[in-house]
């Protein structure tokens, strides 16, 4: 049984993760998406409301689980037995950043293998803060995110 992880802040959850995290549904026999629960980054949804938005997505897919960690992400995968750590390449931009955290996890616990996706192109330019930016000053995000996280976001920026 392989298990991946996909970690991420999902804060929220875009059809370009979503790309990624059915993708790797097809190749892994389970996924664990981890919502990072990283203080120094002041997080627009609570984790539990980035749970729900991720598992209103993903719910007619059985081999996916939902769930949040603190702390290394090593010792999370350990705990989880997870054998790979999946992360998305938008772009040549993310690879620096990518391959730094790649060796570094590797230095940290050498039997996580790091396995890189690419999105469909039509996600490769999306990232989360862009969709809080463009939300945020009541432009239209229903093409990037799910009709749910478009929900929340008008009720986060109307309250
Ligand atoms: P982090 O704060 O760890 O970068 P993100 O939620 O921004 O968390 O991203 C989690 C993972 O998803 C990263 O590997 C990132 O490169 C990837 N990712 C983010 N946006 C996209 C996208 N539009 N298409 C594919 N992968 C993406």
């Amino acid at each position: 049984m392989t298990i991946a992880i996909y970690p991420g802040s999902f804060d929220p959850i875009t059809k370009g993760h979503l790309d990624v995290i059915k993708r790797a549904a097809t190749v892994f026999d389970k996924v664990i998406v981890a919502i990072a629960q990283n203080i120094s980054k002041k997080p627009l949804f609570s984790v539990k409301e980035r749970k729900e938005q991720i598992e209103d997505a993903l719910q007619s897919i059985a081999n996916i689980e939902v769930d949040s960690f603190e702390g290394l992400l090593v010792d999370y995968a350990k705990n989880k037995k997870a054998k790979v750590l999946i992360r998305g390449l938008r772009a040549v931009s993310d690879f620096e950043y990518e391959l730094q955290m790649a060796l570094m996890n590797r230095s940290q616990y050498d039997k996580l293998v790091t396995v890189f996706m690419a999105p469909n192109e039509k996600y490769s330019y999306l990232n989360s803060s862009i969709i809080r930016e463009i939300a945020k000053l009541d432009g239209d995000v229903s093409k990037f995110v799910t009709p749910y996280v478009c929900e929340k976001l008008k009720e986060k920026f109307t309250q």
